[in-house]
């Protein structure tokens, strides 16, 4: 079983510094025993008011620093996260609940990355020259001020990361809000900023709960906010950002499907269709948790999907054969096995998993066997809603046409996939589904170059990729008449 760090009180860090308040603190709990691992102590508006004069002014320097000064900062603070890359997976698998492997070699390298990918775009930022009658224009980039993040509890880690690395490239400063439930892994992001020569006030933290976070969408000096959430989230941060006209990402949530076709490779079929199921014990806003299978090869392909899922070890996050982890919390756990059940009163069948287990020196932990669904139908809640647990529904097809309007039958819109060796239809699919991500032949990956985010009600904006990169600045038009 993991070894416990000592309990660490978790405050808010304002001006490079912990900052007591005098609010109750928050029990964080560590998923896989059900331990107090660290108590929150949640910000007051005071507390936000000070952190956002203090990023205001760091900001005022900042922005005027050359891009290539700030990238150097960067690239270096992601050569000091590779170096402490098993401390922070450690505080991530403290936070979530999920497996040191993953952390160690998807989340941590995920994040660092965001670091080298924007600080060398930043550096390579240009602006349009334009030529008129007896005048000359051209165009910046300019940074937006302050801006905030607002992070689920799933991917602190990659969250705070892939929000600040942009918005730090690009001269503002940054206020991460971590989920409450995993508060840990951003300090050590910070200590990293601080120790790579970031100065004081660019990366702050504001602990608490939703409470904090309207008063950060409300407050007057905060121009921007990227929020990774749930759908009502994503609408409550957009009524409540209204009247100080933030600039707005929403990261939500997803149904993604994957179309599995029966002239597949079927082995690596059958692994990508669990990957992108039970992966974070299935917390993946992107998961495709409807995995829709062409009739002719439907039957062996989830025998063959049971089979595995089935020999998966749930348990310690911590120990190397273990493949998947705890659920976040036991409030969530319930609502997962709720949505199994309400599965199975609307017909729907439990081919394996479906239960709570309760691993080996984990037996207070949140943890869940991999559950899979077979005998779906689209109208099925589990079909339509965000379970946000290791639940896979299973659809059977007849043909591409109908694959494809069913994928597309959906409120969401984040990932999707496609799993044929037919080249022409992949394209030809790809092209169809309605979503912003589309996977063909694999699922779930995510290099920082790539842009990432969802249509429909999975949110606007993107996360990596250079369009990012727009949405942390403006342009500014100079006119000059000769
Ligand atoms: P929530 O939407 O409950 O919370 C997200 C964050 O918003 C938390 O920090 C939360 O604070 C805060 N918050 C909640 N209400 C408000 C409010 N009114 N104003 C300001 N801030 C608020 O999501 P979860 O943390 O439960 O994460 C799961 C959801 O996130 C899923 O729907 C999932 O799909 C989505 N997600 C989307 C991703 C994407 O990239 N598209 C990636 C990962 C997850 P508190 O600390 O109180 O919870």
């Amino acid at each position: 079983m993991t070894t416990l760090n000592p309990m660490q009180i978790c405050q808010s860090l304002i001006g490079g510094k912990p900052v007591t308040s005098p609010l109750r603190a928050i029990d964080k709990i560590y998923p896989a025993t059900g331990e107090i691992v660290a108590k929150i102590e949640p910000a007051t508006q005071e507390m936000l008011d000070e952190a956002v004069a203090v990023a205001t002014f760091a900001q005022r320097s900042w922005a005027v620093y050359e891009p290539l000064a700030r990238a150097r900062i960067l690239h270096r603070a992601a050569a000091l996260m590779r170096e402490a890359n098993e401390e922070l997976a450690h505080l991530e698998v403290l936070d979530v609940g999920k497996l040191y492997t993953e952390a160690k070699t998807a989340d941590v390298p995920s994040g660092t990355d965001a670091f080298d990918f924007f600080a060398a775009a930043i550096t390579t930022q240009t602006g349009d020259f334009n030529k008129w009658d007896g005048a000359i224009s051209y165009t910046s980039r300019v940074p937006l001020g302050v801006c905030a993040g607002i992070g689920a509890w799933n991917y602190p880690m990659q969250i705070a990361c892939w929000k600040s690395a942009p918005a730090l490239a690009a001269g503002n400063a940054f206020i991460l809000k971590p989920s409450e439930m995993t508060p840990l892994v951003a300090h050590k992001v910070a200590d990293i900023l601080a120790d790579a020569g970031l100065p004081s006030g660019l990366f702050q933290i504001i602990h608490g709960t939703d409470e904090i976070g309207r008063a950060i969408c409300e407050h007057p000096s905060i121009a921007k906010i990227s929020l990774t959430g749930g759908v009502d989230t994503g609408k409550m941060i957009m009524s409540q950002s209204a009247n100080t006209l933030k600039k707005i990402t929403l990261e939500l949530g997803g149904k993604s499907a994957l179309l599995v076709f029966d002239d597949c490779n079927f082995d690596l079929a059958v692994q990508t269709a669990l990957d992108a199921n039970f992966y974070t014990a299935g917390e993946v806003c992107s998961n495709a948790t409807r995995v829709f299978v062409q009739r002719s090869i439907a039957d062996k392909f989830i025998a063959a999907m049971v089979k595995k899922a089935e020999n998966m070890v749930v348990g310690d996050p911590m120990a190397a054969d273990v493949q998947m982890g705890a659920l976040i919390s036991a409030a969530h756990l319930s609502k997962v096995l709720d949505y199994v059940q309400i599965g199975v009163a609307e017909g729907a069948k439990i081919a394996t998993g479906g239960i709570q287990i309760h691993p080996q020196g984990c037996e207070n932990g949140n943890f869940m066997a991999p559950t899979i669904m077979t005998n779906c139908h689209d109208t099925m809640r589990i079909t339509r809603e965000e379970i946000f647990g290791p639940v896979m529904s299973v659809l059977v097809f007849d043909d591409e046409q109908d694959a494809i309007d069913r994928a597309n039958s959906t409120e969401f819109g984040l990932g999707a996939g496609v799993m044929t060796t037919d080249l022409a239809r992949a394209h030809r699919v790809a092209d169809a589904l309605v979503s912003g991500n589309v996977w063909v032949n694999s699922f779930n990956i995510l290099p920082p170059g790539l842009p990432f985010g969802g249509t429909k009600k999975s949110g606007f904006g993107r996360e990596n990729s250079l369009y990012t990169m727009d949405a942390y600045s403006e342009v500014k038009s100079v006119h000059v008449t000769l």
